[in-house]
Protein backbone atom coordinates (compact mmCIF):
# COMPACT_ATOMS: atom_id res chain seq x y z
CA UNK A 1 0.00 0.00 0.00
CA UNK A 2 1.29 3.25 -1.21
CA UNK A 3 1.20 6.02 1.73
CA UNK A 4 0.49 9.61 0.17
CA UNK A 5 1.95 12.34 1.98
CA UNK A 6 1.44 14.77 -1.26
CA UNK A 7 1.32 18.57 -0.67
CA UNK A 8 -1.08 18.83 -3.67
CA UNK A 9 -2.23 17.68 -5.60
CA UNK A 10 -2.52 15.03 -2.66
CA UNK A 11 -4.47 11.77 -1.51
CA UNK A 12 -8.02 11.91 -1.73
CA UNK A 13 -10.83 9.38 -0.59
CA UNK A 14 -10.38 5.70 -2.59
CA UNK A 15 -14.11 5.66 -2.53
CA UNK A 16 -14.10 9.16 -4.39
CA UNK A 17 -11.67 7.38 -7.41
CA UNK A 18 -13.83 4.94 -7.53
CA UNK A 19 -16.95 6.67 -8.46
CA UNK A 20 -15.32 9.59 -10.07
CA UNK A 21 -13.85 6.59 -13.15
CA UNK A 22 -17.80 4.80 -12.85
CA UNK A 23 -18.77 8.27 -13.76
CA UNK A 24 -16.10 8.88 -16.72
CA UNK A 25 -17.77 5.42 -18.27
CA UNK A 26 -21.35 5.79 -17.04
CA UNK A 27 -22.74 8.59 -15.18
CA UNK A 28 -25.41 7.72 -12.95
CA UNK A 29 -26.84 5.09 -15.55
CA UNK A 30 -27.43 7.55 -18.21
CA UNK A 31 -25.32 5.50 -20.74
CA UNK A 32 -22.64 9.23 -21.32
CA UNK A 33 -19.70 9.88 -19.68
CA UNK A 34 -19.52 12.76 -16.73
CA UNK A 35 -16.80 14.35 -19.67
CA UNK A 36 -19.55 14.29 -22.48
CA UNK A 37 -22.66 15.91 -20.60
CA UNK A 38 -23.03 19.48 -21.33
CA UNK A 39 -22.93 21.88 -18.34
CA UNK A 40 -26.69 23.52 -19.25
CA UNK A 41 -28.04 20.42 -18.84
CA UNK A 42 -29.98 19.15 -15.64
CA UNK A 43 -27.85 16.36 -15.02
CA UNK A 44 -24.56 18.62 -14.34
CA UNK A 45 -27.34 21.17 -12.67
CA UNK A 46 -27.80 18.23 -10.30
CA UNK A 47 -24.20 18.10 -10.12
CA UNK A 48 -23.48 21.98 -9.19
CA UNK A 49 -26.48 22.43 -6.71
CA UNK A 50 -25.33 19.45 -4.85
CA UNK A 51 -21.79 20.69 -4.46
CA UNK A 52 -23.14 24.15 -3.53
CA UNK A 53 -25.53 23.23 -1.04
CA UNK A 54 -23.26 20.18 0.69
CA UNK A 55 -20.40 23.30 0.64
CA UNK A 56 -22.97 25.17 2.48
CA UNK A 57 -24.25 22.91 5.16
CA UNK A 58 -20.39 21.53 6.12
CA UNK A 59 -18.92 25.11 6.25
CA UNK A 60 -22.33 26.08 8.45
CA UNK A 61 -22.74 29.32 6.02
CA UNK A 62 -25.32 31.81 6.70
CA UNK A 63 -27.99 33.06 4.26
CA UNK A 64 -25.46 35.66 3.51
CA UNK A 65 -22.91 33.55 2.37
CA UNK A 66 -22.66 33.01 -1.64
CA UNK A 67 -20.59 29.71 -2.95
CA UNK A 68 -18.97 29.64 -6.59
CA UNK A 69 -16.67 27.42 -8.33
CA UNK A 70 -14.47 29.55 -10.32
CA UNK A 71 -11.26 28.60 -12.77
CA UNK A 72 -7.86 29.12 -12.25
CA UNK A 73 -6.62 27.71 -9.02
CA UNK A 74 -5.84 29.83 -5.63
CA UNK A 75 -3.10 31.88 -7.67
CA UNK A 76 -5.84 33.45 -9.75
CA UNK A 77 -7.43 34.87 -6.79
CA UNK A 78 -4.18 36.41 -6.00
CA UNK A 79 -5.08 39.25 -8.91
CA UNK A 80 -8.80 38.43 -9.33
CA UNK A 81 -9.32 39.58 -5.83
CA UNK A 82 -7.57 43.08 -5.74
CA UNK A 83 -8.86 43.51 -9.34
CA UNK A 84 -12.46 44.07 -7.97
CA UNK A 85 -11.78 46.22 -4.71
CA UNK A 86 -8.46 48.45 -5.28
CA UNK A 87 -7.35 50.95 -7.27
CA UNK A 88 -5.21 53.43 -7.26
CA UNK A 89 -6.47 55.29 -4.55
CA UNK A 90 -7.58 52.06 -2.37
CA UNK A 91 -5.60 49.94 0.42
CA UNK A 92 -5.44 46.24 1.20
CA UNK A 93 -3.71 45.42 4.17
CA UNK A 94 -1.66 41.86 4.25
CA UNK A 95 -0.29 39.75 6.44
CA UNK A 96 2.98 38.39 4.90
CA UNK A 97 3.27 34.57 7.14
CA UNK A 98 4.62 32.57 3.88
CA UNK A 99 5.71 32.14 0.25
CA UNK A 100 1.93 31.85 -1.03
CA UNK A 101 0.97 34.70 0.79
CA UNK A 102 3.83 36.81 -0.45
CA UNK A 103 2.92 36.04 -4.05
CA UNK A 104 -1.00 37.66 -3.12
CA UNK A 105 0.59 40.87 -2.21
CA UNK A 106 3.08 40.81 -5.07
CA UNK A 107 -0.07 40.50 -7.37
CA UNK A 108 -2.55 42.99 -4.96
CA UNK A 109 0.48 45.62 -5.64
CA UNK A 110 -0.38 45.40 -9.25
CA UNK A 111 -3.88 47.21 -8.62
CA UNK A 112 -4.09 49.42 -5.74
CA UNK A 113 -2.23 50.20 -2.23
CA UNK A 114 -1.11 47.45 -0.31
CA UNK A 115 -0.12 47.17 3.85
CA UNK A 116 2.11 44.50 4.50
CA UNK A 117 1.23 44.92 8.31
CA UNK A 118 3.32 42.35 9.43
CA UNK A 119 5.76 39.56 8.06
CA UNK A 120 7.84 36.71 9.41
CA UNK A 121 10.22 36.24 6.65
CA UNK A 122 12.96 37.66 8.64
CA UNK A 123 13.00 33.83 9.99
CA UNK A 124 11.99 32.08 6.84
CA UNK A 125 8.36 32.12 7.84
CA UNK A 126 8.77 29.66 10.60
CA UNK A 127 6.40 31.64 12.86
CA UNK A 128 3.26 33.74 12.23
CA UNK A 129 3.55 37.42 13.21
CA UNK A 130 0.86 37.98 15.90
CA UNK A 131 1.06 41.36 16.96
CA UNK A 132 0.21 44.31 14.20
CA UNK A 133 -1.83 47.34 13.48
CA UNK A 134 -4.09 47.32 10.41
CA UNK A 135 -5.22 50.55 8.57
CA UNK A 136 -9.19 51.05 9.48
CA UNK A 137 -9.48 52.30 5.93
CA UNK A 138 -8.33 48.93 4.14
CA UNK A 139 -10.89 47.77 1.58
CA UNK A 140 -9.93 44.09 3.48
CA UNK A 141 -7.35 42.33 5.51
CA UNK A 142 -6.00 39.14 3.89
CA UNK A 143 -3.95 36.47 5.46
CA UNK A 144 -3.17 32.52 4.45
CA UNK A 145 -4.74 30.70 7.30
CA UNK A 146 -1.93 27.59 6.37
CA UNK A 147 0.89 28.21 4.90
CA UNK A 148 1.75 25.18 3.31
CA UNK A 149 5.05 25.10 2.26
CA UNK A 150 6.57 26.58 6.05
CA UNK A 151 4.18 24.54 7.71
CA UNK A 152 2.64 26.72 9.98
CA UNK A 153 -0.88 26.98 10.63
CA UNK A 154 -3.07 30.30 12.00
CA UNK A 155 -4.69 28.87 15.12
CA UNK A 156 -7.53 31.63 15.62
CA UNK A 157 -9.40 34.31 13.38
CA UNK A 158 -7.91 37.85 13.85
CA UNK A 159 -10.63 40.09 15.80
CA UNK A 160 -10.67 43.07 13.20
CA UNK A 161 -13.27 45.60 11.85
CA UNK A 162 -12.58 45.47 8.23
CA UNK A 163 -13.80 42.60 5.68
CA UNK A 164 -11.63 39.50 6.68
CA UNK A 165 -10.10 37.63 3.38
CA UNK A 166 -8.44 34.02 3.74
CA UNK A 167 -6.54 31.97 1.46
CA UNK A 168 -7.96 28.69 2.89
CA UNK A 169 -6.51 26.19 0.05
CA UNK A 170 -4.64 23.68 2.26
CA UNK A 171 -6.84 23.54 5.52
CA UNK A 172 -10.51 24.01 4.49
CA UNK A 173 -12.80 21.45 5.80
CA UNK A 174 -9.96 20.22 8.43
CA UNK A 175 -10.96 22.12 11.35
CA UNK A 176 -14.43 23.84 12.55
CA UNK A 177 -14.24 27.40 12.44
CA UNK A 178 -16.85 30.18 12.23
CA UNK A 179 -17.04 30.55 8.57
CA UNK A 180 -18.82 33.32 8.75
CA UNK A 181 -17.00 35.73 10.16
CA UNK A 182 -15.35 35.77 6.36
CA UNK A 183 -15.54 38.29 3.90
CA UNK A 184 -14.35 36.00 1.37
CA UNK A 185 -13.09 32.72 1.47
CA UNK A 186 -11.17 30.92 -1.19
CA UNK A 187 -9.40 27.41 -1.48
CA UNK A 188 -8.20 25.88 -4.79
CA UNK A 189 -9.49 22.54 -4.35
CA UNK A 190 -6.60 19.94 -4.77
CA UNK A 191 -6.03 19.08 -1.20
CA UNK A 192 -8.92 18.77 0.78
CA UNK A 193 -11.71 19.06 -1.66
CA UNK A 194 -11.00 17.30 -4.59
CA UNK A 195 -9.25 17.88 -8.30
CA UNK A 196 -6.98 20.04 -9.42
CA UNK A 197 -8.75 23.14 -11.93
CA UNK A 198 -11.30 24.49 -9.64
CA UNK A 199 -10.94 26.93 -6.79
CA UNK A 200 -13.63 27.33 -4.00
CA UNK A 201 -15.02 30.90 -3.24
CA UNK A 202 -17.26 31.85 -0.48
CA UNK A 203 -17.94 35.61 -1.22
CA UNK A 204 -20.34 37.59 1.48
CA UNK A 205 -23.18 39.60 -0.68
CA UNK A 206 -22.22 42.93 1.42
CA UNK A 207 -18.74 42.38 0.01
CA UNK A 208 -19.54 41.04 -3.36
CA UNK A 209 -22.17 44.76 -3.63
CA UNK A 210 -18.34 46.32 -3.15
CA UNK A 211 -16.82 44.66 -6.12
CA UNK A 212 -15.89 46.36 -9.41
CA UNK A 213 -17.98 45.73 -12.93
CA UNK A 214 -15.40 47.67 -14.29
CA UNK A 215 -13.58 44.54 -15.00
CA UNK A 216 -13.10 41.68 -17.39
CA UNK A 217 -16.57 39.36 -17.13
CA UNK A 218 -14.47 36.64 -16.27
CA UNK A 219 -13.12 38.53 -13.42
CA UNK A 220 -16.34 39.91 -12.31
CA UNK A 221 -17.49 37.81 -8.81
CA UNK A 222 -21.14 39.83 -9.31
CA UNK A 223 -21.60 38.27 -12.87
CA UNK A 224 -20.28 34.74 -11.68
CA UNK A 225 -22.55 34.76 -9.10
CA UNK A 226 -25.34 36.50 -10.99
CA UNK A 227 -24.86 32.96 -13.47
CA UNK A 228 -24.47 30.14 -10.95
CA UNK A 229 -20.89 29.54 -11.44
CA UNK A 230 -21.89 29.29 -15.26
CA UNK A 231 -20.95 32.36 -16.45
CA UNK A 232 -18.72 30.04 -19.60
CA UNK A 233 -17.99 26.10 -19.60
CA UNK A 234 -17.27 25.39 -15.52
CA UNK A 235 -14.51 22.47 -15.00
CA UNK A 236 -17.07 20.11 -14.97
CA UNK A 237 -15.29 16.75 -14.05
CA UNK A 238 -13.37 18.76 -11.42
CA UNK A 239 -16.66 20.02 -9.49
CA UNK A 240 -17.90 16.29 -9.76
CA UNK A 241 -15.09 15.14 -7.86
CA UNK A 242 -15.57 17.93 -5.35
CA UNK A 243 -19.41 16.98 -4.91
CA UNK A 244 -18.08 12.74 -4.60
CA UNK A 245 -15.22 14.54 -1.71
CA UNK A 246 -17.79 16.61 -0.08
CA UNK A 247 -20.24 13.58 0.31
CA UNK A 248 -17.70 11.94 1.78
CA UNK A 249 -16.47 13.84 3.84
CA UNK A 250 -20.67 14.22 5.14
CA UNK A 251 -20.56 10.73 5.47
CA UNK A 252 -17.54 10.57 7.60
CA UNK A 253 -19.11 13.26 10.36
CA UNK A 254 -18.35 16.01 8.75
CA UNK A 255 -15.77 18.97 9.79
CA UNK A 256 -16.33 18.04 13.44
CA UNK A 257 -15.50 14.75 13.16
CA UNK A 258 -12.49 14.51 10.37
CA UNK A 259 -11.10 17.64 12.78
CA UNK A 260 -10.58 15.02 15.55
CA UNK A 261 -8.68 12.74 13.32
CA UNK A 262 -6.55 15.51 12.04
CA UNK A 263 -5.69 16.23 15.31
CA UNK A 264 -4.27 12.40 16.10
CA UNK A 265 -2.68 12.49 13.07
CA UNK A 266 -0.41 15.39 13.50
CA UNK A 267 -0.43 14.73 17.38
CA UNK A 268 1.13 11.99 17.20
CA UNK A 269 3.28 12.89 14.77
CA UNK A 270 4.85 16.07 16.30
CA UNK A 271 4.88 14.17 19.93
CA UNK A 272 7.32 11.43 18.12
CA UNK A 273 9.62 13.73 16.41
CA UNK A 274 9.10 15.97 19.77
CA UNK A 275 10.88 13.50 21.57
CA UNK A 276 13.65 12.79 19.73
CA UNK A 277 16.41 14.47 19.12
CA UNK A 278 17.50 13.35 15.80
CA UNK A 279 15.28 15.67 14.13
CA UNK A 280 14.52 19.35 14.36
CA UNK A 281 11.22 21.15 14.07
CA UNK A 282 11.97 24.88 12.74
CA UNK A 283 8.07 26.49 13.33
CA UNK A 284 7.25 27.93 16.80
CA UNK A 285 5.29 25.43 18.72
CA UNK A 286 2.23 27.62 18.88
CA UNK A 287 1.92 28.02 15.23
CA UNK A 288 2.42 24.28 14.12
CA UNK A 289 -0.12 23.46 11.02
CA UNK A 290 -2.21 20.20 11.45
CA UNK A 291 -2.16 19.67 7.76
CA UNK A 292 1.97 20.25 7.32
CA UNK A 293 4.69 19.45 9.75
CA UNK A 294 8.16 20.46 8.37
CA UNK A 295 10.83 18.54 10.27
CA UNK A 296 14.53 18.96 9.56
CA UNK A 297 18.13 16.92 10.09
CA UNK A 298 21.24 18.40 10.88
CA UNK A 299 22.49 15.80 8.60
CA UNK A 300 22.41 15.93 4.89
CA UNK A 301 23.87 12.23 4.19
CA UNK A 302 21.34 11.06 7.16
CA UNK A 303 18.29 13.45 5.43
CA UNK A 304 19.09 11.44 1.95
CA UNK A 305 19.15 8.23 4.03
CA UNK A 306 15.96 8.54 5.65
CA UNK A 307 13.94 9.74 2.86
CA UNK A 308 15.22 6.39 0.71
CA UNK A 309 14.05 4.39 3.56
CA UNK A 310 10.78 6.06 3.09
CA UNK A 311 10.26 5.56 -0.41
CA UNK A 312 11.13 1.79 -0.07
CA UNK A 313 8.00 1.67 2.97
CA UNK A 314 6.13 3.25 -0.30
CA UNK A 315 5.67 6.20 1.23
CA UNK A 316 5.52 9.27 -0.74
CA UNK A 317 5.67 13.25 -1.08
CA UNK A 318 7.79 13.59 2.18
CA UNK A 319 10.75 15.28 0.35
CA UNK A 320 10.30 19.22 2.01
CA UNK A 321 9.66 21.64 -0.65
CA UNK A 322 12.75 23.20 -2.29
CA UNK A 323 12.84 26.58 -0.58
CA UNK A 324 12.82 25.23 2.76
CA UNK A 325 14.66 21.82 2.82
CA UNK A 326 14.27 18.95 5.11
CA UNK A 327 10.63 16.93 5.40
CA UNK A 328 7.46 17.92 4.55
CA UNK A 329 4.51 15.62 6.21
CA UNK A 330 1.04 16.59 4.22
CA UNK A 331 -1.85 14.70 6.39
CA UNK A 332 -4.99 16.14 4.99
CA UNK A 333 -8.41 14.81 5.55
CA UNK A 334 -8.34 11.96 3.25
CA UNK A 335 -4.78 10.83 4.44
CA UNK A 336 -5.72 7.41 6.86
CA UNK A 337 -4.33 7.65 10.72
CA UNK A 338 -2.95 3.98 9.85
CA UNK A 339 -0.50 6.09 7.18
CA UNK A 340 0.87 8.57 10.01
CA UNK A 341 0.97 5.32 12.25
CA UNK A 342 3.32 3.46 9.83
CA UNK A 343 5.78 6.85 9.02
CA UNK A 344 6.00 6.86 13.04
CA UNK A 345 7.30 3.26 13.70
CA UNK A 346 9.56 4.12 10.38
CA UNK A 347 10.86 7.54 12.52
CA UNK A 348 11.43 5.39 15.63
CA UNK A 349 13.33 2.71 13.81
CA UNK A 350 15.85 5.12 12.05
CA UNK A 351 16.59 7.15 15.47
CA UNK A 352 17.02 3.48 16.74
CA UNK A 353 19.85 2.97 13.96
CA UNK A 354 21.48 6.35 13.98
CA UNK A 355 20.12 8.44 17.34
N1 LIG B 1 -2.28 29.17 -1.60
C1 LIG B 1 -1.86 28.12 -0.87
C2 LIG B 1 -1.95 28.20 0.63
C3 LIG B 1 -1.36 26.98 -1.50
O1 LIG B 1 -0.94 25.94 -0.76
C4 LIG B 1 -1.30 26.94 -2.91
C5 LIG B 1 -0.80 25.74 -3.68
N2 LIG B 1 -0.22 24.76 -3.03
C6 LIG B 1 -1.72 28.06 -3.63
C7 LIG B 1 -2.22 29.15 -2.94
C8 LIG B 1 -1.68 28.09 -5.13
O2 LIG B 1 -2.66 27.25 -5.62
P1 LIG B 1 -2.87 26.96 -7.15
O3 LIG B 1 -1.72 26.11 -7.59
O4 LIG B 1 -4.17 26.23 -7.18
O5 LIG B 1 -2.92 28.24 -7.88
Amino acid sequence: MVHNFNAGPSILPHTVFEEASQAILNFNNTGLSILEIGHRTALFEEVLNEAVSLVKELMHLDENKEVLFLHGGASTQFFQLPMNYLSKDKKAAYLDAGVWGSKAIKEAKRFGQVDVVASSKDKNYTYIPKDYAVPHEAAYFHYTTNNTIEGTQMQSIPSLSMPLVADMSSDILSREMDFNRFSFIYAGAQKNIGAAGVNLVVIDKKFLDKSSSAIPSMMDYKQHVANGSMLNTPPVFAIYVCLLTLRWLKKSGGVAAIEKVNLQKSNLLYNTLEAIPLFQLPVAKEDRSHMNAVFTMNNEALEQKFLQQCKDAQMIGIKGHRSVGGFRVSMYNALPLSSVEVLVELVKDFAKQHG
